[in-house]
């Protein structure tokens, strides 16, 4: 198994080399290079992260590789080609941007493609193996990972490029977590850099959900999770672009500790507040449970309980009654 994880890395650092050649100097990758010029991104953002394009023909990267003396086989094991039912074999990432994504340690697993249009999928990963497992995959932490420790906190985006446009402005303590909602391994991944977590994904319904979904894992694994708030419809990236540095700076110094947060998209969706109290309760317990720490959980009763209008007590017995019927 780690003789299969090995050979991955060497192929996929292989074809992550040639896709980036083919951005840079490759008369067929005008339009991409035009396509990141418009997105902003520069050439040493390129480079840093790594950044490629793969021709829309069918066997530009199968051939290649042949010439290396690096079968089909071997292609089709880490998911850089494909075969169809007449067993013909083709490139799997074709006319798209490439972005290669490494682990931890730098070592490049797989990769996503991005279209230059609007055509679907817009992104294109490598398909999940035994080594290549979104769910335990933070893309950027490679980099992040000094930053991390001199900030004392990590930020999470849901996109590739929300990370690198988020480095590229000097915010280098940012890493994603490519569209999937965080897990336990992604919590003890982090564990050994910091406690301290920002989630700051897109500012729609799908970025709001999987926010709420992901964060308690996180509380659970020791973390402190405040979530930072975008206007309306932004993601990292845009927000950055449309609003710079400063007004990022002002946004992380906002951002809300998780039960907060819930609560107050709680206290939109129920709006009347003295007939709903136990249906709001209910949706901030969990996150309350979560929290390892006696101190921040105190707070978050006390917060809750006078933004309810209600005693401390009142809270503390119905977080004992959610801890009896969820041991
Ligand atoms: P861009 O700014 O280039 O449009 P984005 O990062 O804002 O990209 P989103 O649509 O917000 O894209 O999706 C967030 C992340 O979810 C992506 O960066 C990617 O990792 C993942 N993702 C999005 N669409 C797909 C897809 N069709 N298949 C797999 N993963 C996807
Ligand atoms: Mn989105
Ligand atoms: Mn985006
Ligand atoms: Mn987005």
């Amino acid at each position: 198994r780690l003789r299969q994880e090995e050979k991955a890395w060497k192929i996929n650092s292989l074809a992550s080399e040639f896709f980036q050649n083919v951005l840079l100097r490759n008369p067929g990758a005008e339009a991409a290079r035009g396509y990141l010029i418009s997105r902003g991104v520069t050439i040493d953002t390129i480079k840093d992260f790594n950044l490629g394009y793969a021709l829309p023909e069918w066997d530009a990267l199968i051939r290649f590789m042949r010439d290396k003396g690096i079968g089909i086989r071997s292609l089709i094991d880490v998911g850089l080609a494909v075969s169809n039912n007449n067993n013909k074999t083709y490139d799997r990432f074709r006319a798209r941007l490439m972005f290669p994504i490494n682990d931890s340690r730098g070592r490049v697993t797989g990769f996503g493609g991005r279209v230059l249009d609007k055509s679907n999928p817009k992104y294109l990963n490598t398909p999940e193996t035994e080594y290549f497992n979104k769910s335990k995959i933070l893309y950027g932490l490679d980099k992040a990972r000094q930053h991390i420790r001199e900030a004392g906190y990590v930020i999470i985006t849901e996109g590739y490029m929300d990370a690198i446009t988020a480095h590229q402005y000097g915010i280098k303590n940012a890493v994603a977590s490519l569209g999937t909602s965080l897990t336990r391994d992604h919590g003890k991944l982090l564990a050994s850099q910091t406690r301290e977590v920002i989630i700051a994904y897109d500012a729609d319904a799908a970025g709001i959900a999987a926010a709420v979904r992901g964060l308690d894992i996180l509380q659970e694994a020791g973390c402190r999770v405040r979530v930072l708030h975008l206007s309306e419809g932004k993601d990292p990236d845009e927000f950055l672009r449309a609003r710079g540095y400063e007004e990022w700076q002002r946004q992380v110094e906002r951002a809300v500790p998780l039960v907060e947060f819930k609560l107050q998209m709680a206290l939109e969706k129920y709006k009347n507040v003295s007939s709903s109290k136990d249906a709001i309760l209910e949706e901030v317990l969990p996150s309350i449970a979560a929290i390892s720490a006696e101190l921040e959980k105190t707070e978050a009763i006390q917060m809750v309980a006078s933004r309810l209008y209600t005693s401390f007590h009142a809270v503390a017995e119905e977080l004992h009654r959610f801890y009896k019927n969820n041991p």
